[in-house]
C-alpha cells in the first residue's frame, strides 16, 4: 500500500481560477474589487518571501494588493494608527500582519486592533471565538486550508479520533476547533506531552505543526491513517521539507501532503477566499 498524495497544487489552482473569474468580471463592469493590505514589520528573511508571494497570489486572481513595510523600530502607537487607517479605508478589506512580530510587540496587541471585518488571518479574538462556539466567522488560513483539502478528496473525517501535534496559536489551536467543528474527536499535543507516541499510534488523522525536520517517521502511526504536513523547514542544503518522514510515512499512510505542494498553497488560497468573503460581506454598498 502507498498513500495517495493531497495534492494542494492542485486545488490551490482551480481554487484561484474561480476566484479570478469572480474578480475578472467585476473588473469589466468597473466594479470595485477586493484589496488586501499586508504588513512587514522587520527584517525576518522568511517573512518577506511569504509576503512576496501572498501579493503575488493576489496579482494572479486580480485583487488589489498592498505592502506597507516598517523598521523594526517602529513603535506601537504608529502601527496602530496605520491599523485604524486601513481600517477606514474603503478601498481595503482585508489585512494582515505578517508574523512573527519584532520581540517588543506582541500578536495579541496588534491583531485585536485590526478590524474584525478585516481580519483576513482569522487570529482576531472575535473570529477565534466564533469558531469556538460552531458559529465561524472569518476563519485561521491553514487550519481551513486543510479542511478545504480533506473535503475536496471527499474524505469523511465525522466522527474519526484525530491528533493535532503542535499548539500554535496561528496553526494548532484554530486547527483543534475545525476539527471539533467537522466532528472529530479531537486531541491536542505540544511539547510538554508526554509519550506523544502513545497519541500517535492511536489516530486516524494527524496534523503535524512544530518545525522539525522529518520528525514524525511512519513506523509510529497507524497503518492507513491520513498524514497532513503543515512544517516547513528549509534543510543546510537548501531543501525544504515538513515534519514527517515522507518516505516511510508513505508506505504505511492512506491519504499524505506533499511538502511543498500540500498545505503550503491552501493556507495563501485562504488568504484570497478569506479577503473575498470579507469583501462580499462587510463592504460598504
Ligand atoms: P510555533 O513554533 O509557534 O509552534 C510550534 C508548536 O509545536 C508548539 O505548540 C510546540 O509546543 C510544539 N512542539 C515543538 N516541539 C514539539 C515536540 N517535540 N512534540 C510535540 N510538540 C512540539 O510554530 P508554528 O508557527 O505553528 O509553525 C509550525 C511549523 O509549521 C513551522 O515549520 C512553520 O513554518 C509551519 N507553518 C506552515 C504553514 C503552511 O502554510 N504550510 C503555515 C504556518 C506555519
Amino acid at each position: 500500500m502507498v498513500a495517495q498524495i493531497l495534492d494542494g497544487l492542485k486545488l490551490a489552482k482551480k481554487i484561484q481560477k474561480k476566484i479570478k473569474k469572480i474578480i475578472c468580471k467585476r473588473k469589466k463592469n468597473n466594479l470595485i474589487i477586493p484589496g488586501l493590505a499586508i504588513i512587514l514589520i522587520g527584517n525576518n528573511t522568511s517573512s518577506k518571501i511569504y509576503i512576496k508571494n501572498k501579493k503575488i497570489a493576489c496579482n494572479k486572481v486580480g485583487f488589489l494588493s498592498k505592502i506597507y513595510k516598517f523598521s523594526e523600530k517602529i513603535n506601537k502607537k504608529k502601527i496602530i494608527s496605520i491599523i485604524k487607517k486601513l481600517n477606514n479605508n474603503k478601498l481595503i478589506h482585508g489585512i494582515l500582519i505578517q508574523l512573527p512580530l519584532p520581540n517588543k510587540i506582541t500578536t495579541l496587541e496588534i491583531s485585536k486592533k485590526i478590524s474584525y471585518k478585516k481580519d483576513v488571518d482569522g487570529f482576531h479574538p472575535l473570529n477565534m471565538g466564533l469558531l469556538c462556539q460552531r458559529n465561524p466567522n472569518i476563519r485561521s488560513c491553514t487550519p481551513l486550508g486543510i479542511i478545504n483539502l480533506l473535503k475536496e478528496y471527499k474524505i469523511k473525517i465525522k466522527g474519526m479520533n484525530a491528533l493535532i501535534i503542535g499548539a500554535s496559536n496561528i496553526v494548532g489551536r484554530p486547527m483543534m476547533l475545525e476539527l471539533l467543528l467537522a466532528g472529530c474527536t479531537t486531541t491536542i499535543t505540544h511539547r510538554f506531552t508526554k509519550n506523544l507516541y502513545e497519541y500517535v499510534k492511536k489516530a486516524d488523522l494527524i496534523i503535524i505543526a512544530i518545525g522539525k525536520p522529518n520528525f514524525l517517521h511512519g513506523k509510529w502511526i497507524k497503518k492507513g491513517a491520513i498524514i497532513i504536513d503543515v512544517g516547513i523547514n528549509r534543510l543546510e542544503n537548501g531543501k525544504i521539507v515538513g515534519d514527517v518522514n515522507f518516505k516511510s510515512m508513505y508506505k504505511k499512510a492512506s491519504y499524505i501532503t506533499p511538502v511543498p505542494g500540500g498545505v503550503g498553497p491552501m493556507t495563501i488560497t485562504s488568504l484570497l477566499q478569506n479577503t473575498l468573503y470579507s469583501f462580499k460581506k462587510y463592504q460598504k454598498k
